[in-house]
């Protein structure tokens, strides 16, 4: 048996918790407010002092920062959202709990990032945004997208579920569009468990979104024990989408490591382009003039089911980055999207592999994984 054989699994994405997270936690369990209190506050204005965003509204995950976005655009029945293919699926769920249609467009080949030439194709009179990915923490090309979305009155979301800590030309991801959505899942670079925000520097989004996040009621419980008062009205049909106390300063505490960790993120992805020069897995194009936050290293790989059973049977958690949301059953039969319609988002697919990234990993994990893509 050899020495990779018995190392242990590494996964391709996970969470590190210090003593001094689980100290700002315990803090706010024995702190009055449980919920939607100053830490909520504070982690908003932390995310906007990070990015360069004016407002920011945290919410209970990323999927419901997206469902928060699209439902402050005023995007509803009749209305188009143009969406790449190569993304988790809730880029694209969003826009149908507004009850408005996906339309997919193709990504660019090299990057998998959505191409504008592409989404251009996609507009029609019905169409009302765009949401753009910054697929694995690469930004996209954000100009040519504000460019389009002003040619055609669109509005432009950005899902940087990858991305926090990306730049585009020197701007930070978080002011490239009109709203940006994070998430704080545990295998995203900051994690709340669960959690995600919106950002905008539109005041009238931000409050539709915070608005939106508390049933559609205007003020919350600390703002009306604050006052004094006791009335409340419901000015729009909102959800339950509020995030905790105790998840904010868990997150705010995370923020503090985030940029170390993007340093390490970008040193680990170099020690993979260099240990894969020469191997038959390719990494992806790079854009010129960005900063990517490296959320996944994804390769592409000719026999890409034979290394991932040779990846995973030597211990090495790598991963599939995504399934195209066109090609899921659900929406296959919901808006008859098939195979050809995407083509370059479907031959990517094919080929691509997450390989292991995160922070606690070592420049010895990566020399391990590319031995096994050799
Ligand atoms: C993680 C992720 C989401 C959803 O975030 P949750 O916090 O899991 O709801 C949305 N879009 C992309 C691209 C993601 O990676």
């Amino acid at each position: 048996m050899s020495q990779d054989e018995k190392a242990p699994f590494l996964p391709y994405g996970r969470q590190i918790i210090d003593d001094d997270d689980i100290a700002a936690v315990v803090r706010v369990l024995r702190s009055d407010w449980l919920t939607t209190g100053p830490n909520v506050e504070r982690f908003e204005a932390d995310v906007c002092a990070f990015t360069g965003a004016n407002h920011g509204v945290a919410v209970c995950n990323g999927t419901a920062a997206l469902h928060a976005a699209v439902h402050a655009l005023g995007i509803g029945p009749g209305d188009e959202v143009v969406v790449p293919p190569m993304t988790f699926a809730a880029s694209a769920n969003c826009v149908l709990y507004c009850g408005a249609t996906p339309v997919f467009a193709d990504v660019d080949a090299g990057t998998l990032l959505l191409d504008p030439a592409a989404a251009e194709a996609a507009i029609t009179p019905r169409t009302r945004a765009i949401i753009a990915v910054d697929y694995a923490g690469q930004p996209c090309d954000w100009d040519a997208l504000r460019a389009l979305a002003d040619r055609h009155g669109l509005a432009l979301v950005a899902d940087a579920c990858h991305s926090i800590g990306g730049t585009d030309k020197g701007r930070k991801v978080g002011t490239l569009a009109d709203v940006t959505v994070f998430s704080f899942h545990p295998v995203k670079h900051v994690t709340t468990g669960e959690g995600g925000m919106c950002l905008t520097d539109d005041a009238e989004l931000a409050h539709r979104m915070r608005t939106f996040r508390n049933h559609g009621i205007t003020t919350d419980a600390r703002q009306r024990e604050k006052a004094g008062g006791w009335f409340y009205e419901m000015t729009d049909l909102g959800f339950n989408y509020r995030i905790t106390d105790i998840q904010c300063a868990l997150g705010s505490s995370q923020l503090g490591k985030l940029p170390g960790w993007l340093a390490r993120r970008r040193e680990l992805a170099a020690a993979y382009d260099a240990a894969l020069t020469g191997s038959s897995a390719r990494p992806l194009a790079r854009r010129a003039d960005t900063e990517h936050a490296y959320h996944l290293y994804v390769v592409r790989h000719p026999v890409r089911d034979e290394a991932f059973k040779r990846l995973r049977g030597n211990g090495v958690g790598a991963n599939v980055h995504y399934v195209p949301v066109h090609l899921h059953p659900y929406y296959r039969e919901r808006l008859g999207t098939h195979e050809g319609l995407c083509p370059a988002a479907e031959a990517a697919y094919r080929e691509i592999l997450s390989l292991p990234l995160w922070p606690g990993m070592s420049r010895t994990d990566v020399g391990r994984v590319a031995r096994l893509l050799d």
